[in-house]
């Protein structure tokens, strides 16, 4: 099963992917993630995409489809893939059709979680992640359970992404609207949008997607 989960920053697809990998057994392939570890690492891709990520712009089509075909060329076939944050334009649509077909892989379903904007500032300004593992928290909608320690791995460091501050938000918004939301209608023809609503409880959405993807939602 290959999926893509698709909405505006900030509107969970991170934390449904991870939960859908401890559940299913899923690979998820972030771009965002990727993108990262190339601009940690200082590889060629990492030096190009570094000020464009902390502008909140589109890193190219060419090197985020490029990025995508790769990780999947380590894969095996029957493992499920969660794309989250890609595609994120016509362009990467387009090739991702590509890339999948000619891994003899099809896509499943595209679940849209819908968000309303006004609250996607106060998410991605309280975001933090655990600088070992990982794993995603809140400073209102999911802290640790113990102050200061990662309830998965125990870790003590966390994380805040420079480009979560509320004026790289707006543009990043800005993109999806311009460029991301206008490639579900690609989705759409073929009968494999979902939606769900990405306001509901973090526990209610992760039922959401499993019915979904049980297809009792048919
Ligand atoms: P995305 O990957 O779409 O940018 P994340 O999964 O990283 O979004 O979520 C953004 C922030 O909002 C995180 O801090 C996360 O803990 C929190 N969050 C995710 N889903 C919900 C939800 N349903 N309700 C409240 N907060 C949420
Ligand atoms: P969010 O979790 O807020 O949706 P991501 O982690 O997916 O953000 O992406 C962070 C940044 O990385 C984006 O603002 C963009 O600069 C770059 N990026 C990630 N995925 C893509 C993509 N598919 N196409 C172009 N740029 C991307
Ligand atoms: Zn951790």
């Amino acid at each position: 099963m290959n999926i893509i989960l698709l909405g505006p920053p900030g509107a969970g697809k991170g934390t449904q992917a991870s939960r859908l990998v401890d559940n299913r057994g899923m690979v998820q392939l972030s771009t965002g993630d990727m993108l990262r570890a190339a601009v940690k690492a200082q590889t060629p891709i990492g030096l190009k995409a570094k000020a464009v990520m902390e502008a909140g712009e589109l890193v190219s089509d060419e090197i985020v489809s490029g990025i995508i075909g790769e990780a999947l060329d380590g894969m095996a076939a029957e493992t499920g893939v969660i794309f989250d944050g890609y595609p994120r334009t016509q362009a990467q649509a387009h090739s991702l059709d590509t890339i999948l077909a000619d891994r003899g892989r099809t896509l499943d379903h595209v679940i849209e979680l819908d968000v309303d904007e006004d609250a996607l500032v106060e998410r991605i300004t309280g975001r933090f992640t655990c600088a070992s593992c990982g794993e995603g928290y809140h400073d209102m909608f999911k802290t640790t359970k113990v102050a200061d320690t990662c309830d998965k791995c125990g870790g003590h460091e966390f994380k805040r992404r420079p480009d979560d501050n509320e004026e790289t938000v707006r543009t990043r918004m800005a993109e999806y609207r311009a460029k991301t939301a206008p490639i579900l209608p690609i989705y759409e023809a073929r009968n494999i949008v979902s939606r769900v609503d990405g306001m509901a409880d973090m526990d209610e959405v992760t039922v959401a997607i499993s019915t979904i993807l049980d297809g009792a939602d048919a």
